[in-house]
C-alpha cells in the first residue's frame, strides 16, 4: 500500500488533477466526504486527509509514504524528509508585513507569526534582536491592535494585507507546494515511488510547457 497525505483546500484542489494524470483518482470526492482515509482507483494507493501543518509529521514518521506540503510548512517543520519534486502549485510568498507608512521601531522588534522557527532564523541571520509572538491565525490583526510591529505570513494577491492597512515589506522566500517522501519508504519501495515521482514530474512539466 502507498499512502499519500494531503490537506484540504488549495493543495488538494491543485494536486488532484496532477494525481489524475498519474492515474490516481480518489473513489470519492475528498472535499465532500467526511472520511479521512480515501481509497483511489488504484487498489494499493490511498489518500490521508490531514491538516496542512501535519502533513510532514505523517510522512516523516512513516504513517504516510508521501505527502504534499507548502514550502512554508516545510521550512517551519524542519525534519528529515525527501523533497524530490516542486509541484509548482499553491504559489505564494512568505513575507514580512507592517502597517502602511509606519516607521521602523527602534530597539527590539515584535513580530507576530505562526512561522516561529522561520522568523527566528530570518532575524538571527540579520543579527536583529526580536521578540517572536506565536499566533495561530488572523496575523494581520496583531499590528493593528499593538500586539506586534510586524507579522510574517504567506501573501498571495496581498488583498488581505491591504484590506487591513498593512503592506508587504521583505521577501523571505517564494513558496510552492512540494512532494515529500518518507526516507525509509523511498528505500523500501524505491521503484514504485520513483515511477510516481516521474509521472507527477511529467504532469507538472506538461502544464508549464509552452
Ligand atoms: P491574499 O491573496 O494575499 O489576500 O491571501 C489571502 C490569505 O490566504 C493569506 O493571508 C494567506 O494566509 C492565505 N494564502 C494565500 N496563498 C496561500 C498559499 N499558497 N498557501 C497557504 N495559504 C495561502
Amino acid at each position: 500500500m502507498l499512502t499519500i497525505a494531503l490537506s484540504k483546500g488549495r493543495i488538494l484542489d491543485d494536486t488532484l488533477p496532477l494525481l489524475a494524470e498519474a492515474g490516481i483518482v480518489p473513489t470519492e470526492n475528498p472535499d465532500k466526504s467526511r472520511k479521512l482515509i480515501i481509497p483511489t482507483s488504484q487498489e494499493d494507493v490511498r489518500l490521508l486527509i490531514v491538516r496542512a501543518t501535519d502533513v510532514p509529521t505523517y510522512v516523516e514518521h512513516g504513517a504516510a509514504d508521501l505527502g504534499v506540503a507548502g514550502k512554508d510548512v516545510l521550512m517551519e517543520y524542519g525534519g528529515q524528509l525527501y523533497e524530490p519534486l516542486d509541484l509548482r502549485i499553491a504559489n505564494c510568498k512568505l513575507m514580512t508585513a507592517g502597517k502602511v507608512g509606519a516607521p521602523e521601531p527602534k530597539g527590539r522588534l515584535r513580530v507576530a507569526t505562526k512561522f516561529v522557527n522561520v522568523a527566528k532564523r530570518y532575524y538571527a541571520e540579520q543579527g536583529r534582536q526580536v521578540d517572536i509572538i506565536k499566533l495561530y491565525g488572523s496575523m494581520e490583526l496583531a499590528p493593528l491592535v499593538g500586539l506586534a510591529d510586524k507579522i510574517i505570513d504567506v501573501v498571495d494577491t496581498g488583498n488581505t494585507l491591504r484590506a487591513n492597512g498593512l503592506e508587504p515589506q521583505e521577501l523571505i522566500a517564494t513558496i510552492s507546494s512540494r512532494l515529500i517522501v518518507n526516507k525509509a519508504s523511498m528505500k523500501m519501495q524505491h521503484d514504485r515511488i520513483q515511477a510516481l515521482v516521474e509521472a507527477l514530474r511529467a504532469a507538472v512539466d506538461s502544464r508549464h510547457r509552452g
